[in-house]
């Protein structure tokens, strides 16, 4: 794939849109202004200054679909006239009460439906943290008893759960289950393993997600596999690198336990890698489909061209391989257009949200973008490139 196309990469975007993202990669540039942004955002928000408009302008137009899943109408039609499909999640995030699950729980039903409404919606997506409590979540972790309140409080979280497998079931839609911080995992992992087994008899309707960044994947991976074959399911699942390396690493020293995450980040690419040869082996070929189903989910060109590799090599042609390719809006145009216009089936998460709740998920890029070498450079550079090219092209018109 020609990742170098920025004309086919930004071919939606105005001259202002490049100048707007330009401006905010830009800023990530320096760790100092993000450390410094996070909690000047938050103070600025908690005094009722009126910064809202201005968040909205700036970070929310180019990470964020907007506040509901109405707002979002335009941004999921710009990427179908792409063929991009979008993948709508309520990114609300740190919520404690049985009112906000509720909440959390209609909400991600609704964008279930909202398949009636718009064009070009792929899969669903939900955290556990977003429909259960994060303490209660890490009590079942570690095996604890829970007391008769606690069990009430999670049978009611498994209720909330299974309610939306039931209704993706009901509605022929799929739903993923994003994979959080190691602590909770275990609880994650066991209950998306019990809805993988209840509702994915005939299709993937629930797809789990395994972090690529933690040591031992590619061992879960396989006994992932293995109990999918026992218990007749199909298996669903989504590999990711992993979005909390800093807090795992810290967590890890200041409690005095070894890290689960890899030694480097070479580490982490190997066994991405694997594991995508892995999976895709798993599909079985065209003519004698597994009925497993693949979401890769990365922003790194040479895995996204990995993937691409494995699929054609079982024989599998862009757009037929049960596999997606996925990205979050706002980064990476230049994988989503580009796979997307060769034939591969592309779906972007497109966050949404009030603007003070979708705050986390905004300085989760914001760090990650910091943080992680080359990826705010590689869209600087192809922001650059493209503004480059269509000056040349004004000149010699
Ligand atoms: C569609 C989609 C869905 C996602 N869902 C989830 C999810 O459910 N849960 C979740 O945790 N994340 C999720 N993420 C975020 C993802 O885990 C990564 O943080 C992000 O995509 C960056 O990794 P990369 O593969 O795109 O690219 P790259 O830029 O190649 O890799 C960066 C990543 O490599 C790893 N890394 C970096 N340095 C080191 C090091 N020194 N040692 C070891 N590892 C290192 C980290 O995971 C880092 O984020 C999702 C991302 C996408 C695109």
């Amino acid at each position: 794939m020609d990742f170098n196309n920025t004309a086919r990469a930004f071919h939606s975007r105005s001259d202002a849109d490049l100048r707007r993202s330009q401006f905010l990669f830009g800023l990530l540039q320096h760790p100092w202004l993000v450390r410094l942004g996070k909690p000047a955002v938050e103070a600025a928000l908690w005094l009722r200054l009126p910064i809202k408009g201005l968040v909205k302008k700036t970070v929310f137009a180019q990470f964020v679909g907007g506040e509901s899943i109405a707002d979002c109408g335009p941004a999921i039609q710009k990427l179908w006239d792409y063929r991009i499909s979008s993948i709508l999640d309520y990114s609300v995030e740190g919520k404690e009460t049985e009112a906000d699950f509720q909440r959390g729980l209609d909400i991600t039903l609704q964008t279930l439906a909202a398949h009636t409404k718009f064009d070009g919606l792929a899969l669903g997506v939900f955290k556990m943290t977003g429909l259960s409590r994060f303490a209660l979540l890490e009590k079942i972790s570690t095996d604890a008893a829970l007391s008769a309140e606690e069990q009430a409080e999670w049978e009611r979280a498994l209720a909330r759960f299974r309610r939306l497998a039931a209704y993706a079931q009901k509605e022929g839609r799929s739903i993923m289950i994003d994979a959080e911080e190691t602590w909770i995992q275990p609880a994650i992992d066991r209950t998306a393993r019990q809805l993988m087994q209840e509702f994915n008899q005939e299709r993937p309707v629930v797809f789990t997600t395994v972090q690529l960044y933690r040591t031992g994947r590619i061992e879960a991976l396989e006994a992932d596999l293995q109990a999918a074959q026992e218990g007749n399911y199909k298996y669903g699942v989504k590999i990711v690198r992993g979005a909390y390396l800093e807090k795992e690493r810290e967590r890890a020293t200041q409690l005095g336990y070894p890290s689960p995450i890899q030694p480097d980040k070479a580490s982490t690419d190997r066994d991405f890698d694997r594991a995508v040869a892995l999976l895709v082996d798993a599909l079985g070929t065209p003519g004698a489909p597994s009925g497993h189903s693949l979401v890769v989910g990365t922003h790194n060109e040479s895995s996204t061209q990995w993937a691409v590799d494995c699929l054609a090599k079982n024989g599998w042609t862009p757009g037929d391989a049960p596999v997606w390719l996925a990205q979050l809006y706002g980064m990476s145009d230049h994988i989503s257009y580009v796979a997307a216009h060769d034939g591969h089936r592309v779906a972007k998460y497109l966050p949404f949200g009030p603007v003070r709740d979708v705050l986390p998920y905004l300085f989760r890029r914001a760090e990650e973008n910091t943080s992680v070498a080359g990826q705010t450079g590689r869209e600087l550079s192809n922001l650059r490139a493209e503004m480059n090219r269509r000056r040349a092209e004004r000149k010699s018109s």
